[in-house]
């Protein structure tokens, strides 16, 4: 694969072209010699889709100010869990079959600590929910009922988010009352991985789900694994896309293991692409995928599954107002 103008410059501009050609063999040494080259990059943001450019925004004012990754990938998709304008994440997010919000999200830090949240009602931020899970309970992830009253009881606000456009769009769904076939148009997520000054990485990830899903379906999004995975000596990675054929394959684990085995973050997300095509060699040309993912190093990658469709928001030094790149696909 030839070197993009995009690489080059964000490599020419850290000074990093040398140690960037390293490549790191299977084992524990190399990953702390990942580790150690960091702190060579500035702050630095990606996430999913265009729409992920103003939480990028967000994430990078946390982390301009000397603020941790965890606070800014928060701070990040908080942004779009409130925008109206993103009609699958958070507020005015689509509704399930039988016309509840359900909202899925999870957190990771650069100490491997998270948090999860599923199926969670009437709550504006089930991201921050996902770090009060991983801050003040012995628990990893709460669902439902529990989710919400663990929310209440914490000083989240129950509010109504559905809002009356998001009825609109289901009641005109109910016309068919089919499950959907899942189209680009009625599913996303936002998934944001961040690196902060100290050259340590987090990731969040949040979502509303497929739309007019099953009462109760939960996708990958909140799942640490599938949706989301940090390994601060390696990186990290994200999903975006039908969350069913991302559990299949653990695609965000799946792919900071592979970076740890000295893939470069395409290639990684690539290889995610390929075994999910590999497991539904009928149908993965309607399954649209993405993933995006950024190693210890200063390195992005991404990769989608249909043609031209999947894009992402890159924030960092040498594009501060944010870039969104549309990454290269398995149907290209
Ligand atoms: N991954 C989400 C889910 O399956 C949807 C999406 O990102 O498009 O719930």
């Amino acid at each position: 694969m030839g070197m993009t103008r995009r690489t080059m410059l964000g490599l020419a501009i850290s000074g990093f072209v040398a140690k960037a050609s390293i490549r790191h063999p299977n084992n524990q040494s190399n990953n702390q010699q990942i580790s150690s080259l960091g702190s060579e990059f500035g702050p630095k943001v990606i996430s999913t889709w265009p729409f992920g450019i103003d939480a990028n925004a967000n994430a990078m004012d946390v982390l301009s100010k000397g603020g941790s990754s965890l606070d800014a990938v928060e701070h990040g998709v908080r942004i779009t869990e409130a925008d109206p304008t993103v009609t699958s994440v958070g507020y005015n997010g689509s509704l399930d079959r039988d016309g509840h919000l359900t909202l899925d999200a999870c957190i990771m830090d650069h100490r491997g600590m998270c948090g999860s949240v599923a199926c969670l009602e009437h709550i504006k931020h089930p991201i921050s929910v996902a770090r009060a899970i991983m801050e003040k309970t012995p628990h990893v992830m709460l669902v439902g009922q529990g989710a919400l009253e663990f929310a209440v009881s914490q000083g989240f606000t129950k509010e109504n988010i559905v809002t009356e456009d998001a009825i609109r769009r289901w009641e005109e769904w109910k016309q068919s009352n089919a499950i959907p076939p899942p189209t680009p148009e009625n599913h996303d997520t936002i998934g944001l991985l961040a690196m902060d000054s100290n050259g340590n990485i987090s990731g969040a990830c949040t979502t509303s789900g497929l739309s007019y899903k099953l009462p109760g379906r939960v996708g990958d999004s909140p799942l640490i694994g599938p949706g989301l995975y940090v390994d601060n000596e390696v990186g990290a990675a994200t999903a975006t896309g039908v969350g069913e054929a991302i559990i299949r394959v653990v695609g965000s684990f799946l792919i900071v293991e592979l970076m740890r085995s000295g893939m470069e973050p395409e290639m990684a997300c690539k290889e995610a692409v390929k075994r999910i095509v590999k497991k539904h060699p009928e149908q993965h040309a309607s399954l649209q995928v993405g993933f995006i993912a950024l190693r210890k190093d200063g390195k992005t990658g991404a990769y989608g599954m249909r043609k031209g469709e999947f894009s992402y928001s890159l924030t960092d030094g040498a594009n501060p107002k944010g870039k969104v790149i549309t990454a290269p696909s398995w149907l290209d």
